[in-house]
C-alpha cells in the first residue's frame, strides 16, 4: 500500500498556492526540463509540453484549458516531483509510462483569471471548430503523440455537491459520452474502469465526496471528441472541501488520484466490467451556496416577513491577487439546498444602509438584529 498522504508532504510542489497561478509561477519549475514549445496563445504566450517516461502505455494530460482553474496544474507539478524523484513508485511509472504534458493550455486565461481564452471563447467547446491557436496546440500534440489514455484536468465551482445528501463534491469524474444516444462501448468502459480505481482510493480520505459529471454528449467538447475518436478520456473536476477557497486540500486529492490510477494501470491490465461500479457513483448535482441566512425577518413592500437567502462568492483578480467578494444571489424558500456557512438569524431583522430588504447582487455586507456581517461572514 502506498501512503499518498506522506509522498504529497514530500513532493509538494510549494511554490505553487492558491488560486492565481500563472505562467510566471510555472516557468521556474519547467527551467530544467527537457520541455518544448507547441505553440503560441492569442496574445503570443507559450504553451509548452513536457514527455517524460519510457512505458508502452502513453498518456496524454493537459490543465488548465479553462485560465482560472489552477488546482490540477498545481496537483500536476507536485506529481511531476515524485517522477523525478528516486521513490520507488516514480520509477514504477516511468517504466510502465509515456507521458506527454501540457501543464497550461491557456496561459491568457491563467493571467487574466478568466475561463475563456484571450478571444473570449472557451477552449472546451472549440474541439470540433479548433478556432483558437490554444485548441490547435492540444489536437497538434493529441495527433502526434496519440495517446492510449487522455486525462482533462479542471477545477469546478462549490456549488456541486455529491448526489442531494448534502456532501460537498471535492473531486468529480467524467468518462465522457461519445455519441448522443450516450452508448457505452470498450473505449469508455476503460476510461469507467479507471476512474473506479481512482474512486476506491479516494474514498479513504474524502468518503461520499466524489461525484460523476453530467454525461450529456456535445461534440465540441475535448473529452467528447477525443473519446469518439476511440481513445480512453477521463474528465477530473477539483472541487470545494470545507474551508479550502484556497483548494490545497483538492490538489492534494487530485495528486493521489493521478498516482493511484495510474499505479493502478501499472499494475492490472484494464478490463471493462467496472460500467456498474461507476454508475454508483453519486451524480454531480448543483445544490450548495457559499452562504445561507435562514429565518430572517425582512422588510418586504411595508410587510415583514421571515425567509431565507444565499450569497455566493465572486472571484475577483485585483493587483494580481484573487479577492473572494460575496454577493447575495437567492431570496425565497431555499428548499433542498445546502450551504459551506449557514447561518440561522431567529428572526431577527436584516438590515443594510439602504433599507430592510436583501437584493439580488448586492454585497453581502449587512446587519442580522445586532450582528454584522461582513462579505457573508459574522464579524
Ligand atoms: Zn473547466
Amino acid at each position: 500500500m502506498n501512503n499518498y498522504i506522506e509522498l504529497h508532504k514530500e513532493y509538494k510542489a510549494n511554490s505553487l498556492f492558491g488560486r492565481y497561478i500563472t505562467l510566471k509561477h510555472i516557468e521556474p519549475l519547467l527551467f530544467d526540463l527537457k520541455t518544448m514549445v507547441v505553440g503560441e496563445s492569442v496574445l503570443g504566450k507559450p504553451i509548452y509540453k513536457y514527455i517524460i517516461g519510457s512505458g508502452k502505455t502513453k498518456i496524454f494530460i493537459w490543465s488548465q484549458m479553462h485560465g482560472n482553474e489552477s488546482t490540477t496544474t498545481k496537483a500536476l507539478f507536485d506529481f511531476f516531483n515524485v517522477l523525478h524523484s528516486d521513490n520507488g513508485i516514480g520509477e514504477v511509472l516511468l517504466e510502465n509510462f509515456t507521458f506527454c504534458f501540457l501543464p497550461m493550455v491557456n496561459p491568457d486565461g491563467a493571467e487574466l483569471y478568466t475561463r475563456e481564452n484571450a478571444n473570449r471563447v472557451d477552449l472546451n467547446r472549440d474541439a470540433l471548430n479548433l478556432s483558437q491557436p490554444e485548441s490547435i496546440a492540444l489536437r497538434q500534440t493529441f495527433n502526434d503523440f496519440q495517446p492510449d489514455f487522455c486525462y482533462n484536468l479542471h477545477d469546478q465551482r462549490t456549488i456541486f455537491g455529491a448526489g442531494t445528501t448534502g456532501n460537498v463534491a471535492t473531486v468529480s469524474f467524467l468518462a465522457p459520452s461519445f455519441n448522443e444516444a450516450r452508448e457505452i462501448n470498450q473505449v469508455r468502459s476503460k476510461a469507467m474502469s479507471l476512474i473506479v480505481a481512482m474512486n476506491n482510493e479516494l474514498q479513504n480520505h474524502i468518503p461520499n465526496q466524489v461525484a460523476r459529471f453530467d454525461d450529456s454528449y456535445n461534440a465540441n467538447c475535448i473529452g467528447d471528441t477525443f473519446q469518439s475518436l476511440n481513445v480512453p478520456t477521463i474528465l477530473f473536476e477539483a472541487g470545494h472541501y470545507k474551508d479550502d477557497y484556497y483548494r490545497e486540500y483538492s490538489r492534494k486529492m487530485i495528486f493521489i488520484a493521478l498516482l493511484s490510477g495510474l499505479y493502478y494501470l501499472s499494475e492490472n491490465d484494464i478490463v471493462d466490467n467496472e460500467n456498474e461500479h461507476y454508475l454508483q457513483i453519486p451524480q454531480n448535482k448543483i445544490v450548495f451556496y457559499d452562504f445561507i441566512y435562514r429565518n430572517v425577518k425582512i422588510n418586504y413592500d411595508t410587510k415583514e416577513i421571515i425567509t431565507n437567502f444565499a450569497a455566493q462568492y465572486k472571484e475577483e483578480l485585483v493587483d494580481k491577487k484573487i479577492q473572494f467578494n460575496a454577493y447575495i444571489v437567492e431570496i425565497g424558500e431555499l428548499k433542498g439546498v445546502y450551504a459551506h456557512y449557514q447561518y440561522n438569524a431567529h428572526k431577527m431583522l436584516y438590515s443594510d444602509n439602504d433599507d430592510s430588504n436583501p437584493k439580488i447582487n448586492q454585497k453581502a455586507t449587512f446587519k442580522l438584529g445586532n450582528i454584522t456581517i461582513i462579505n457573508g461572514v459574522k464579524v
